[in-house]
């Protein structure tokens, strides 16, 4: 279904491709990772050097590939575009930074997930703008030197608590992503239904905007299936009215959660009658990672007053048992 945070079809992608924003003014919320990111940028133009190595993390789709384009575009350089789990041989990484440009923005998407052995390539080509290349194997092994333009790595992660220090320390700049209120996903979305050239009501896209889990892919893609809806069974226009139908259609919550935060309130609700309980433990019950559960799906919980980060474990709240149907505990009830 619709709910899902990655692209996962060639038409999905495309689509993705042609709403994504391509310079700072067009870019949407996130201001004081903006507000920074401009400064880095016009400093590094006005003293003609390359922009220093920039870390964005942070949940799926807020955006990370979006900013690492118009971090390009900004500099007027190339963007060289790859990923952690693509790039799994050093001669592979070798051909990418030999051919960079001076300048140019080298986009590494999931970096958490480099192969150790092209990680550590990385590290002087980052630091010094050289890498060692092995020539021959066997006694006629030897290495050499390659001096490369200075460039800038920008990496994305959605887990930066898996990178190791090595790389951490490498990124002079490091920015995290947060979700987005409704309200800017509202102007996200009219701004997509602009160019998808579909006509949208203020308050339907304020109710998508509520009901994508902060998420600006989210909110795309529930307004593409909104436009279904509006063609086939409307006048065209999304409405609130044609909002809602399709997020009926689709099973998206009144809040806007996914199957795996629904999963994991009724988790510690049913199981850990509410909480205190670790994160291990919850893990284990909704049989995913920890790490997973930290990174993905715990901020928005938290941002959104469902669960809380305790002491003694995570806790769900008043809110949760009111939104899940659950009879209060007693210690709430007086
Ligand atoms: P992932 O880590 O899963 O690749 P991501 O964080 O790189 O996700 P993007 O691919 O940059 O996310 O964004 C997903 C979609 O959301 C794109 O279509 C992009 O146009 C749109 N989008 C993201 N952020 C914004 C924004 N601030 N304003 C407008 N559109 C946005």
């Amino acid at each position: 279904i619709v709910r899902q945070t990655m692209p996962e079809t060639v038409q999905q992608a495309e689509l993705e491709r042609a709403l994504r924003p391509l310079s700072f003014d067009d870019f949407s919320g996130q201001e004081k990772v903006l507000d920074n990111l401009k400064i880095f940028v016009q400093a590094a133009i006005e003293r003609k050097e390359p922009l220093d190595h920039v870390l964005l993390h942070g949940p799926p789709g807020l955006g990370k590939t979006t900013l690492a384009a118009i971090l390009a575009n900004e500099l007027g350089a190339h963007l060289k575009t790859t990923s952690g789990p693509v790039l799994d041989k050093p001669n592979e990484l070798a051909g990418l930074l030999t051919n960079l440009q001076p300048g140019d923005v080298l986009f590494i998407d999931e970096i958490h997930r480099l192969n150790p052995v092209v990680e550590e390539y990385l590290y002087s080509a980052m630091e010094d703008f050289k890498i060692d290349i092995m020539l021959d194997s066997g006694p006629n092994a030897r290495s050499v030197q390659i001096g490369l333009s200075p460039f800038t790595l920008v990496g994305a992660t959605t887990r930066a608590g898996m990178l190791t220090t090595p790389l951490r320390a490498r990124f002079g700049i490091s920015c995290r992503l947060e979700y987005y209120q409704p309200s800017l996903l509202s102007t996200i979305i009219q701004r997509s239904a602009d160019l998808l050239g579909c006509p949208i009501s203020e308050d339907g896209a304020l109710e998508l905007g509520t009901r994508s889990r902060g998420t600006p892919r989210i909110a795309n893609n529930l307004l593409r299936r909104a436009r279904d809806f509006a063609q086939v069974l409307g006048t065209g226009t999304i409405t609130t009215d044609v909002v809602q139908r399709t997020l009926r259609a689709l099973e998206v919550g009144e809040n806007g959660l996914d199957e795996m935060d629904n999963r994991i309130l009724t988790t510690i609700v049913e199981k850990f009658a509410g909480g205190p309980v670790g994160l291990s433990t919850i893990a284990t019950a909704v049989a995913d990672e920890a790490e997973t559960i930290e990174e993905l799906y715990e901020p928005f919980l938290i941002q959104e007053g469902y669960l809380k980060r305790t002491s003694r474990g995570r806790e769900v709240t008043e809110k949760t048992y009111r939104y899940l149907g659950v009879e209060l505990p007693e210690k709430w009830q007086q």
